[in-house]
């Protein structure tokens, strides 16, 4: 058998650490200096599952473009995993997340919206001014559904990672927790039966 290749796709508001955290996982890099990404592109790294599988993660990031919100359909196509960030010391950028979930399903084109495997992460939880509880963090559901698409037993159970790019806290799990379920589940053909716990 082959190695596994997935797409993975990291969402959310500008800021709030997507680039920091590709290049934490990638390169265990870590810059303060904050420059909008040029050109969105991906990374790639291999990781090995806990029963000795090679996953090669696929990263997406952004080119800046989520000031304008849509980031176009070349970006999401054929996307396994969707990575859902915000920052800790930024309340809106919880509830924004609804927003690129929304967007995800719909340029994604995702047939079977309740099942796809997002995966939600509070980073920059090496901060003092921290805003958001990991228990606001886990109520990411809208008040009312806002489209069709909204998933049904989402966002509730969806799993939620705390970490930090900068310190590199936690960063390793949310990829090992994507590599171990999301390739199982292929193989099982039944989707996210987490076995690391977030
Ligand atoms: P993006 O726009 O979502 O790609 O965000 P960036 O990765 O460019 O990060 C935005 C700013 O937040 C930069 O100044 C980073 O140095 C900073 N940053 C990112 N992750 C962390 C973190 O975990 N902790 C702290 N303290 N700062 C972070
Ligand atoms: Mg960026």
């Amino acid at each position: 058998m082959g190695k596994e290749t997935l797409k993975v796709v990291i969402l959310g508001d500008g800021a709030v650490g997507k680039t920091s955290l590709r290049n934490q996982f990638v390169h265990k890099r870590f810059a303060m200096a904050y420059k909008a990404t040029i050109g969105s592109d991906f990374a790639s790294k291999e990781v090995e599952t806990q029963d000795g599988r090679k996953v090669s993660m696929q990263i997406w990031d952004t080119a800046g473009q989520e000031r304008f919100q849509s980031l176009g359909v070349a970006f999401y196509r054929g996307t396994d995993v969707c990575i859902l960030v915000y920052d800790v010391t930024k309340p809106e950028s919880v509830t924004n997340l609804l927003k690129w979930m929304t967007d995800f399903i719909r340029q994604a084109d995702i047939p079977n919206p309740d099942s796809f495997p997002f995966v939600v992460v509070g980073n920059k939880v090496d901060v003092s001014n921290r805003a958001v509880s990991k228990r606001q963090g886990q109520e990411i559901a809208p008040p009312t559904p806002p489209t069709p698409f909204t998933p049904t037993h989402s966002p509730h159970s969806l799993p939620l990672f705390e970490v930090s790019a900068k310190t590199g806290t936690r960063v390793d799990d949310i990829f090992a927790y994507i590599a171990h379920n999301k390739t199982a589940a292929k193989q099982t053909e039944q989707l996210y039966n987490p076995t690391i716990s977030p």
